[in-house]
Formats: structure tokens, sequence, C-alpha cells
């Protein structure tokens, strides 16, 4: 089976753990900091907090920016439910703004539309959580205006999108958001195995995240509020959570940061070949805004409404190609519906929903394999 994605690890990788397995720190030790350091220098924001996955920086991120129940978030319909999650977890309410139906990314103009109705009705959102589907940026300077209109903070759910970048800025610069956040899961640009980290220009949200990452605990003894009992002396400042990174995880992020350039190019190329072999079909594409290069995570196809998706996928899955569908839309999720979502509340996500197919995409993927996709979607088109 050809997956549509997958990790690409070297023996660097390997020796990288494989140093922390023999050292004193597992967890806790200079691995995490130098990791963090290394996403600083490649992104260009101040600072970075590392956890245990992008799942753990979504609500860590949620927390430093304050929201609580009575908040409204808002994101998009079509991502990883994750990505709506993170407010649930605060006690906040979730609502979506639904996206442009060629690239699947938060729509501007809906989401300015919706505001002018939160507006009229006093119930603005909080924060605003626009998600880089397939790696390719949304409108960020469009979103960014609005953010300071209406008064909202904007969290970047770039999962997908480490090594790409919007108007000459990478992803994760924070530059038009307060917090951004990276998944490392396997099928991601690079790979911690699990992890995620959060970035941001603000020393305060970082400094709050860094106390949610690890129990609420500070060992600084400057941050003290009680006289210092003694050097086994720490203090619990806010109700945090253990989503610490392991050394492990930080060496094999670190070292896969030395190969993040060449898997972007690679997979750009990978994108550049799938176009060229169906532009006589005139095949649409996902694809990024003219301003942006993207880390290409997912090469979505929308197919066209006289095909049977679900008959293609079937005949690419017993072909042996590990096609994939990205994403059936949060808010008809039973749990979202359950919460009051319904069918045809978000219409261009529906639409981008029935129509999308993932072809396999990775670094590794090669020139006989990419051939074969093609050519099985090419007879079946
Ligand atoms: C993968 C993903 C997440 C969650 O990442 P984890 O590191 O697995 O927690 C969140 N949002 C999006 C858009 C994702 O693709």
């Amino acid at each position: 089976m050809i997956p549509y994605g997958k990790q690409h690890i070297n023996q660097d990788d390997i020796d990288a753990v494989v140093e922390v397995l023999r050292s004193d720190y597992l967890t806790q030790g200079p691995k995490v900091p130098a990791f963090e350091h290394a996403i600083c220098d490649y992104t260009g924001a101040q600072y970075a907090v590392a956890v245990n996955s992008a799942t753990s920086a979504l609500h860590v991120a949620c927390l430093a920016l304050g929201v609580a129940a009575g908040d409204y978030v808002w994101t998009s319909p079509i991502t990883f439910v994750a990505s709506a999650n993170c407010a649930l977890y605060c006690g906040a309410k979730v609502d979506f703004v639904d996206v442009d139906a060629t690239t699947g990314n938060m729509c501007p103009e809906a989401l300015q539309a919706k505001l002018e109705v939160a507006k009229a009705q006093g119930c603005l959102p909080k924060v605003v959580i626009p998600v880089h589907l397939c790696g390719h940026s949304c409108d960020m300077a469009a979103i960014a205006a609005l953010a300071s209109e209406y008064g909202f903070y904007v969290i970047e759910d770039a999962s997908h999108g480490i090594g790409g970048s919007h108007q000459g800025n990478k992803l994760g610069s924070c530059c038009y958001s307060d917090i951004s956040v990276f998944s490392f899961h396997p099928v991601k640009i690079i790979t911690s195995a699990e992890g995620g980290v959060a970035t941001t220009n603000n020393a305060d949200l970082a400094a709050k995240m860094g106390l949610y990452r690890s129990h609420g605990i500070t060992r600084d003894p400057h941050k003290m509020q009680r006289p210092d009992e003694g050097d086994w002396y720490y203090e619990q400042h806010a109700l945090g959570f253990n989503y610490r990174m392991t050394e492990m995880q930080a060496a094999l992020g670190l070292s896969q940061m030395a190969r993040l350039n060449e898997f972007v190019a690679a997979r750009n190329q990978l994108a550049t070949q799938y176009h060229q072999a169906f532009v006589d079909l005139n095949l649409q594409w996902v694809t990024p805004l003219e301003n942006s290069h993207s880390a290409y995570h997912l090469m979505v196809a929308l197919l066209p409404e006289t095909l049977d998706r679900k008959a293609i996928f079937n005949a690419m899955r017993d072909a042996g190609i590990c096609v994939h569908v990205h994403y059936f839309p949060v808010h008809l999720q039973p749990y979202y519906q359950d919460l009051g979502f319904a069918e045809h509340d978000f219409p261009h996500a529906e639409y981008f929903y029935r129509h999308c197919l993932s072809l396999p995409l990775f670094p590794a993927l090669t020139v006989d394999e990419q051939h074969k996709v093609i050519a099985t979607l090419r007879d079946l088109l």
C-alpha cells in the first residue's frame, strides 16, 4: 500500500534519539530548549513552547489568551477536530466560519459577515483560529486586519504548515497572529513522533504557556509569591497539565529541522509533477495563494460534480493507493451536532468535503510510486 503520508527517518535521527537515551535526561533536559531555539531561528518568532502535541499547544494557547466559560472561539469546519476542541476544553463555546470552496481555508469575507452579525448581537469571538489547510496559508493579512478592527485574538493552526511562508513571512512567525501552533505527528512535515509547539512574540503569553505545560508550577526564584523555603521549593500559580515534551522527542524534532527545507522542496516538486500530469484533464487542485509558499502537507484534488468520489476512493484503495479525505466537517461530527450544529450550516465546507481527495505526498514517495498514482487516477477520471 502506498500511504498518503509518511515520516522520513534517517541515521542522524536515530543517532540523535539514541544519544539522549544514553544521557542523564530523558525529560526536562537540554534538548527541548534547543529544539525551541531552532524553531525560533527558523520562523523568526521570539518565543517557542514545545509540548507533547499540537492539541496540547492549542489548549495552552487558548488558556494563555484567557479563553474561559462565556467566551466564543471561532475556527474552520474543514480541519482536524483538535482545532475546535481546544476551546471546549476551556469551557468556551465554539462556532465556525465557512471556508472558501476552492481552498478549504477560512474565507475572510465570510468571517467579516459573521463578525458584523456578532457585533450587533454583542457576541464577538475572543479568539479566531484559522487553519492553514494543506500547509497553504490562509489570507492572514485580511484576517489580521479584521482582528484589529473587531478586537479578537488570532491563533494560527499551522499544524500542516512548518516550512511555508506568506508574503515572505514564515508560518509561525506570528506576524499576523498572537500565537501559532505546529504539529510534529509523523504524517506532518517534520516529526517528533508526538509533539507540537506554540510560537509567539509576546513574552507574557510565552510564560503563561510554559506554566500551563507543566502543572502551573514555577521554580523561578524571581516569581515566588511566598518566602523561598529552600532549594526544594517550588510554587503552583495556575492549574496546569503535564504536557511536557520528552528529550527523545525534542532530539528527533531537532534532527529533523536540519532537513526541513529539503522536505518542503521535495513536496513542492512532487506537487508540480502532479499538476503537470493532469493539465490536459483540467483537474482542479487546492493550491496556495499567490503570495505564499506552501509546505505542501497535502495534495488535494477537487473532483468534478459528475464523478462519484466514493467509487474513485475505493478503486484507488483497491489498487494499493491509500488516498484520503481531509476532512469530514467538524460541525457534522455527532458530538458537535449534539451541540446544535446541523447540515447546511456551512455549505462551502460541505461542498469541499464532498469533492476533495488527498493523494499520496511525502518526501520518500518514489518516481515509480507517483507514476502509479497518476496512471491509476487518470484511468478512473
Ligand atoms: C494534526 C493536526 C492537529 C493535531 O495535532 P497533534 O499533534 O496530533 O495533536 C491539529 N490541527 C490540525 C489541522 C492537524 O492537522
